[in-house]
């Protein structure tokens, strides 16, 4: 019940569509109940599924679909538009006061990820040249305080935390101490980590809605795990109802993540998703974008998200140069080298490749891709001599041999990766040139 799966089935529905020249009431019925079973199994909550259907139904029947598409189009079509829609519409970034400091409050769940993204969302805004504070409202968990600093110290961002054994009970006050804290030494966003419990009770209601009231924040943000399934809904409304909040954060978008808490979360609680955390990592976060959702829901890719992660990864100037040398054909095996090296700092290959369209379909071939194929290509590389990896022609028999022994490899392996590279070099340069890429092989990679 991944999104994997989802758009799997969607798509499965809609090539069947595809073979139809016209749509017949029965065909949107079917469609419409094949995505209600995609949805449940997705674990988007009964209600939302109903109300979903019910209104793609309603726009396929009628007589305004656009004439000018095919059935199958028309159907993804209000599908998308539809998926949009409950998932917000417009993206909602984060809002800011007009007279710092900005108050960003967190609350969820114990677990739900609220401390690593405070440290997510400090970095960030620090990058963007915020002076963020962190303030530990959490005196639940032993450990709250510590794991927070911890984070501060690796987000490089500033914290304020009650010492250790003095006197320090009341959160309440802790929160209110620390905007007033992070005013005196003009920090412009203070973020405000606050308890949770495994599940919802009162009390801790009680509190996070005390930490709203004296401390007035801009955004009170609500982090949610992705993978809890169906309580979601029940989850979001319990603190909607006991604190509110003004946007959402989905946490654990990667890995199995149930991709119907997103939806389900949106629709009932009609608040924004503002972000998505999709790693352990700190720089695993991103502006959730509902457009963007829909079509990786729907399997058309996510290909603006790529661009925007790879824009973050890659060094500008550095990816200036690299064009230019494509451009002019002095790319070399060093070259290849230093951009895969760039790629492995990016992050998980196999999370960059589902983003591509048409992946859905590739799973399999996604999960045996092999991230050790990289340093397999690093260890070739470094066996070789610098003429080599300037000029590949002056490559013969004996000196690919020279180059499979030293690193271990086999000669076939050697000449694939030259091949390979070969051929990168060659559909680069067309792009660098202004021309449009032969993309399904993937070639530079
Ligand atoms: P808190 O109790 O709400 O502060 O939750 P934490 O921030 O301590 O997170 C709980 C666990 O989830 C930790 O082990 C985190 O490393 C992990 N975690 C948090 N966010 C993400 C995420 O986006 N993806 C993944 N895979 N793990 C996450």
């Amino acid at each position: 019940a991944t999104f994997g799966t989802l758009s799997d089935r969607l798509t499965e529905t809609f090539r069947n569509l595809r073979t139809k020249g016209k749509l017949s009431a029965a065909d949107v019925d079917g469609t419409v109940r094949e995505i209600r079973r995609a949805l449940l199994d997705a674990d988007v909550a009964l209600q939302v599924v109903k109300e979903f259907s019910a209104r793609v139904r309603e726009r396929a029947l009628s007589d305004d679909v656009n004439k000018a598409l095919n059935p199958a189009q028309q159907v993804v079509q209000i599908v998308n538009e539809e998926l949009v829609g409950i998932l917000g519409g417009e993206q909602r970034r984060l809002a800011f006061a007009k007279t710092p400091p900005t108050v960003i409050m967190l609350a969820g769940l114990q677990g739900s990820g609220k401390t690593t993204f405070a440290g997510k969302l400090a970095r960030r805004l620090e990058k963007e040249g915020h002076t963020p504070i962190l303030v530990a409202a959490d005196l639940q968990r032993p450990n709250a305080v510590n794991q927070l600093q911890v984070v501060a110290e690796r987000a490089g961002a500033a914290i304020y935390a009650p010492e250790p054994g003095n006197g320090v009970g009341d959160p309440v006050r802790v929160a209110r101490d620390g905007v007033e804290h992070a005013r005196r030494q003009q920090h412009d966003v203070v973020i405000i980590d606050t308890a949770g419990r495994l599940g919802v009770d009162a009390e801790l209601m009680k509190q996070a809605s005390d930490i709203r009231r004296v401390t007035q924040p801009d955004e009170v943000l609500f982090v949610i795990d992705a993978m809890i399934g169906q309580d979601a809904v029940n989850t979001a409304k319990a603190f909607q109802d006991g604190v509110d909040f003004t946007g959402v954060v989905l946490s654990k978008l990667d890995g199995d993540a149930r991709g119907g808490a997103a939806l389900s979360v949106a629709s009932v609680t009609g608040r924004p998703i503002i972000f998505a955390s999709t790693g352990e990592g700190l720089e695993d976060l991103e502006e959730f974008h509902p457009d963007r959702m829909a079509s990786r829901i729907l399997d058309l890719g996510d290909i603006l998200t790529l661009i925007e992660q790879a824009q973050q990864a890659f060094d500008e100037e550095e990816a200036r140069k690299v064009a230019e040398k494509f451009a002019t054909d002095q790319f070399t095996l060093d070259d290849f080298l230093q951009q895969m090296q760039q790629l492995k700092k990016m992050g998980s290959m196999k999370k960059m490749l589902g983003m591509l369209p048409g992946m859905g379909q590739m799973k399999q071939q996604l999960d045996d891709f092999d991230e050790r194929e990289i340093d397999r290509t690093e260890a070739i590389i470094r066996s070789m001599t610098p003429a080599e990896r300037t000029n590949t022609k002056i490559l013969n028999g004996s000196r690919r041999l020279r180059i499979a022994r030293g690193s271990g490899m086999t000669v076939t392996d050697v000449n694939q990766l030259v091949t390979r590279f070969e051929q990168a070099a060659k559909m680069m340069k067309t792009v660098a040139r202004g021309g449009t890429p032969n993309i399904p092989g993937m070639g530079a990679m």
